[in-house]
């Protein structure tokens, strides 16, 4: 059984002082991982921005999203497959989002899909299940934004000076507070050891990317989005998709050089690695 213990608990209420923020909207996002849960609902969120000009949801089995392929009306979304775990996958859909978001250039990279596979320490052993989670959570996010750097720069080069914003060009992992080893009091403990550590080295590669990346202006962060009742949350947890990616998607328009190379909550309160 899982018990959520006081650490995962986040100061569950909203900032005034991040709520005064301006939004600002970028033209051109990409979400993974878009066709249930988080995903789905981050995409149905960003389409409420009339500013956003392209939005492309991928998920590995287009023809099967039927709540994604519902909200096609809209000319801005784009459904294109994507598995984060194939490179012949990730190289395919870059061509054709390169295509599509043209001289703009890719503003956003939200990295969403993700998996959790039990295991524990005591008990379960099994090198399979381990790697499967290392590799979806940090490996393949690793790769899908290498291969997307290019467009991300191109954004960002079409803007002058400094400034790190939302709408220039940015990364946003979706992590969990799960992956924080200050915070790791055993909560839920047993069956998220590889989640933990899958979602660790995801907030590694986060901080690796801000210290490579802050010369070209892209911003970088990541989030929990909440425990949250999806496929992988369950129908125990705290929030609904909507209460969660209502305000993540919210703050994801707040976030700006003040934010980069962190790790927050979905009120943009930081948590600590
Ligand atoms: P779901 O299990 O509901 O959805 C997971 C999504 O990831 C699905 O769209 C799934 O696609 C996709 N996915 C998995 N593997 C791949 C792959 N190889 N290629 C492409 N897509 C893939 O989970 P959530 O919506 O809850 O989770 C979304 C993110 O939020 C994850 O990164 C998760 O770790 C994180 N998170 C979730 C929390 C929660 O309480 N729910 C808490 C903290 C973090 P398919 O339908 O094809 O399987």
């Amino acid at each position: 059984e899982y018990e959520l213990k006081g650490n995962l608990r986040m100061r569950d209420t909203p900032d005034p002082e991040v709520e005064k923020r301006e939004q600002r909207i970028p033209k051109t996002m990409m979400i993974t991982g878009a066709n249930r849960g988080i995903g789905l609902g981050l995409v149905k969120h960003f389409l409420e921005y009339d500013g956003i000009e392209l939005l492309i949801a991928t998920c590995r089995n287009p023809e099967r999203a039927d709540e994604l392929n519902l909200l096609r009306s809209d000319k801005r979304l784009h459904v294109i497959g994507l598995d984060v775990d194939n490179d012949d996958s990730i190289k395919k859909v870059f061509d054709e989002v390169s295509n599509l978001v043209s001289s703009n250039g890719l503003n956003v990279l939200i990295n969403n899909a993700g998996i959790l596979l039990p295991y524990q320490v005591d008990g379960q052993i099994c090198r399979k299940t381990m790697m499967k989670q290392l590799e979806t959570n940090s490996v393949s996010v690793a790769i899908v934004t290498q291969t997307f750097l290019p467009l991300l720069k191109k954004a960002s080069n079409s803007i002058d000076g400094d400034e790190v914003r939302i709408d220039r060009s940015a990364i946003i992992n979706i992590s969990s507070t799960m992956a924080s080893i200050a915070k790791n009091d055993g909560c839920f403990s047993g069956p998220m050891t590889a989640y933990r550590m899958s979602k660790s080295a995801l907030n590694s590669f986060s901080r690796q990317c801000f210290m490579e990346l802050s010369k070209y202006h892209i911003l970088v962060t990541s989030f929990c989005p909440g425990w949250v009742r999806t496929e992988m949350g369950g129908e125990n947890a705290d929030l609904d998709v909507n209460e969660s990616t209502k305000t993540l998607s919210g703050n994801i328009l707040r976030l700006d050089s003040r934010n980069n190379g962190l790790y927050f909550d979905r009120f943009l309160h930081p948590i600590p690695n």
